[in-house]
């Protein structure tokens, strides 16, 4: 529990309302989207600006009391799940868009700001913030820093850390830094910015960021192409990028997604076939519909059975809505959903999926696979119950076979959904004792006391103590 000075010290800095710590409010922040894992906070802080952040954090510092940044809880890694205890900040009184600069094309926002409101408030003015996390109508883009999320255009623009030139940071012991600026050009001295891009709130809080824009797409084609085989897809996706043609949107969805999604949206999704590729391409109406017809043939020529272009903008939204909601139609199945999200080269897309399927039938589970196969970014995913354990240890054995099979294939443990809690036993597989030392070192240098969100991204010989929900 937190000193009683202490409190009365932090309420003097944020106002009474801003102080929570009575037991609903803790366990309403013990939890964050990632299953099985849970933990109480002391305490939750809502600070209004950043002289309020960093007054928190010098005196959490001087008293090594953890603190936890949470935006809006969506992360899969337990990222914001308190391991430690201590206090967890929120920033729903930090959520303004303060500048859109449409002559250098940024927009400097605030880390509570939704991602939606960030995209449509450019898209207004013509421009256009590409990455679009499947959870972009909920998510804040202070979690899409420090987890450098990915989304559905990433194949051709790029993740979070494409678009952040500037940040301003209350680092661990409380002094505020700026990063970068409204700058197309800055080499000076060490990337901070990218060192804090998928930090996972571990080296400091974010509370101010600038974002690059670039020009709206004058125009968007949506197309479904539908296969007998896995093989045939993940052939079509090394051949549309061998062709030198970069798709806006590369998807793949297998059949028991297919299923599960069309049970759930009921659009009239094609549920007899093995496989499936949602692609889109954007740009001058020209170019999108040259590429598209190219893509088309190479879909064809590898075995698709049907390759339809969706006539209208409705049905495109529907085919692209259809697939953000891949993860809530999985998670209707069963109590718990355990998703994660091997990356491997896409010339391994294939092999991958094949080996998900292999390893499924081993520990006799569902695993349903979607994800972005333009970026060989997979999201196996499991349907289960947390409640029973003896599945549970299967379904734990499956995904450290999966973690080592991406990783055999030149692959990583996570391409988006970063290391957290979940994550952190794998780091060394992709890392190595040396490069895990590497990153200790500057976490060690910038938060000696480990403060900022203690037990993440590095695995502990003892197993966190979780306080499993019941
Ligand atoms: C349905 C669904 C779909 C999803 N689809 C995608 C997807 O397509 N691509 C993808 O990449 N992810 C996806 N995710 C995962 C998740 O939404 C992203 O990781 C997202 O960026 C998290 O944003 P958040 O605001 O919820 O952050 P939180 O979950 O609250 O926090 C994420 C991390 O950021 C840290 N943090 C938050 N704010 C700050 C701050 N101001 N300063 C310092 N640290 C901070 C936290 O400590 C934590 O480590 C999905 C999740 C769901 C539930």
């Amino acid at each position: 529990m937190i000193h009683q000075e202490i409190k009365r010290k932090l309420i003097s800095i944020v106002s009474p309302e801003n102080f929570q710590d009575s037991p609903v409010e803790r366990l309403s922040y013990s939890f964050d989207s990632s299953p099985d894992m849970q933990a109480m906070p002391d305490a939750v802080i809502s600070p209004r600006n950043t002289k309020e952040v960093s007054e928190i954090v010098k005196i959490c510092n001087e008293h090594k009391i953890p603190i936890v940044p949470r935006g809006s809880g969506t992360n899969l890694c337990g990222g914001t799940c308190p391991v430690e205890g201590g206090i967890v900040m929120l920033f729903k009184h930090m959520n303004k868009i303060l500048e859109l600069d449409e002559e250098n094309l940024t927009i400097t926002v605030q880390p509570g700001v939704l991602t939606l409101d960030i995209i449509t408030a450019v898209e207004d003015k013509g421009l256009f913030y590409p990455p679009d996390p499947g959870s972009m109508k909920i998510s804040t883009i202070g979690g899409n820093i420090n987890e450098n999320s990915g989304g559905l255009r990433g194949l051709k623009y790029g993740v979070t850390r494409d678009y952040v030139i500037g940040l301003e940071v209350v680092m661990p012991n409380g002094d505020i830094v700026r990063t970068g600026g409204k700058l197309a050009k800055d080499v000076a001295g060490y990337d901070l910015t990218s060192l804090m891009v998928g930090s996972e709130g571990t080296l400091g809080i974010i509370t101010e960021a600038t974002l690059k824009l670039v020009p709206k797409p004058e125009s968007k084609k949506t197309m479904l192409a539908l296969y007998h085989d896995l093989e045939a897809a993940a052939r079509s996706v090394s051949k549309i990028i061998a062709s030198k043609i970069i798709p806006a949107t590369l998807e793949f969805l297998d059949q028991p997604t297919l299923q599960v999604v069309e049970d759930y949206v009921k659009i009239g999704l094609p549920v007899d076939a093995k496989a499936v590729l949602l692609i889109e391409q954007d740009g001058p109406p020209a170019v999108a519909q040259r590429d598209i017809e190219k893509i088309t043939a190479i879909c064809q020529q590898e075995g698709a059975f049907s390759v339809e272009v969706a006539k209208t903008e409705e049905e495109a939204t529907a085919l692209t809505t259809a697939r953000r909601w891949a993860l809530s139609a999985l998670a209707r199945l069963k109590p718990t959903t355990i998703l994660e999200d091997a990356t491997v080269p896409r010339s391994e897309v294939a092999n991958m999926v094949r080996a998900i399927g292999e390893i499924a039938e081993k520990y006799n589970l569902l695993i349903c696979t979607f994800g972005h196969a333009g970026d060989g970014n997979l999201h196996p995913t499991c349907p289960t119950d947390a409640r029973n354990r003896e599945e549970m240890e299967r379904v734990h054995k499956a995904f450290a076979e999966i973690f080592e099979k991406a990783v055999e294939l030149g692959g990583t443990i996570t391409g988006e959904h970063g290391v957290g809690i979940a994550k952190a036993p794998y780091l060394e597989l992709k890392l190595g004792k040396a490069g895990i030392a590497v990153m200790k070192a500057i976490k060690q240098a910038l938060d000696p006391n480990n403060i900022m969100n203690p037990g993440k991204i590095f695995a502990k010989n003892d197993k966190p103590k979780l306080v499993i929900h019941k």
